[in-house]
């Protein structure tokens, strides 16, 4: 039996809007350097979810717990700045104004001391050293991609939530930049919550699966399990373009 305590735990969050439950008695766990994806249909209250995991949004009940310490119920609330978590969403783009290098400094804002060597360190982890004097638009959707996760990874975040991180980029590159982004994350034993619509990027980044619909979890585990073993016929559609 494991000992081991999760980096992220959610017990039984609940969010409604207008009466109605968006998001209803979730619970998950994430492991360190553990990816957990919260897969489903556009509208099924995945980033919702990844809202109240950030602070950013507070649920109606429920608890959520980083590294065994309770970081947010319906009375008692630490703010998103103090939760080590990173964030990393399609729209959360790179400022045009600032080089790489002062992109990736960015993510270490309000931390004394000479961030030079740290950024440079980041920047060989995502493969982006000698680019650290470019600017944003002289760079490619994937290298932008990884400039943005840098960033992220910067000030060495316990957890980092990424919402269809990968949307934007063509296809080729995309199963590259996933790739790349997995080893990255492993290194940096950061525990992830990713989530998409598609399966076929929850079967490739995926340690495990949550699937939900309509505001619930209605099967989680390994991607393998419920790929070959889905739990209803709804489930067996939502897998079955993947080829
Ligand atoms: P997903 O990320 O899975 O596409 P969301 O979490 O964004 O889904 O949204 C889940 C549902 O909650 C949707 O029906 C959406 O319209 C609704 N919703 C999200 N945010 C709000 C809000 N601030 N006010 C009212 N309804 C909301
Ligand atoms: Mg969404």
């Amino acid at each position: 039996m494991s000992t081991q305590t999760p980096r992220l735990e959610i017990r039984n969050i609940t969010r409604q809007f207008n009466g109605r439950a968006v998001v209803d008695d979730v619970s998950l766990s994430v492991m360190p350097g553990q990816v957990t994806c919260l897969l489903g249909p556009s509208g099924c209250g995945k980033s919702t979810t990844l809202r109240m995991i950030a602070g950013v949004d507070m649920q109606d009940a429920g608890e959520i717990y980083v590294d065994g310490k309770l970081v947010c119920d319906t009375v008692f609330r630490i703010p998103p700045e103090r939760r080590s978590i990173g964030m990393m969403f399609q729209d959360f783009a790179l400022f045009p104004h600032l080089t790489v290098a002062q992109n990736v400094a960015f993510g270490l804002k309000g931390r004394a001391g000479d961030h030079t060597a740290r950024v440079a360190e980041l920047l060989e982890q995502v493969d982006m050293d000698g680019f650290a004097d470019h600017y944003p638009h002289h760079l490619s959707g994937g290298e932008q991609q990884r400039v943005a996760l840098a960033r992220a990874l910067a000030p060495r975040p316990a957890i980092l939530l990424m919402d269809e991180p990968f949307s934007g980029l063509d296809n080729r590159l995309r199963d590259e930049i996933r790739d790349h982004t997995l080893s990255v994350l492993k290194s940096a034993g950061t525990a992830v919550v990713l989530v998409t619509h598609e399966p076929e990027e929850a079967m490739r980044m995926a340690d495990e699966i949550a699937l939900m619909r309509n505001g619930r979890v209605v099967q989680s585990g390994a991607p393998y399990n419920i790929y070959n073993a889905p739990k209803d016929r709804q489930a067996a559609a939502f897998f079955s373009d993947i080829n």
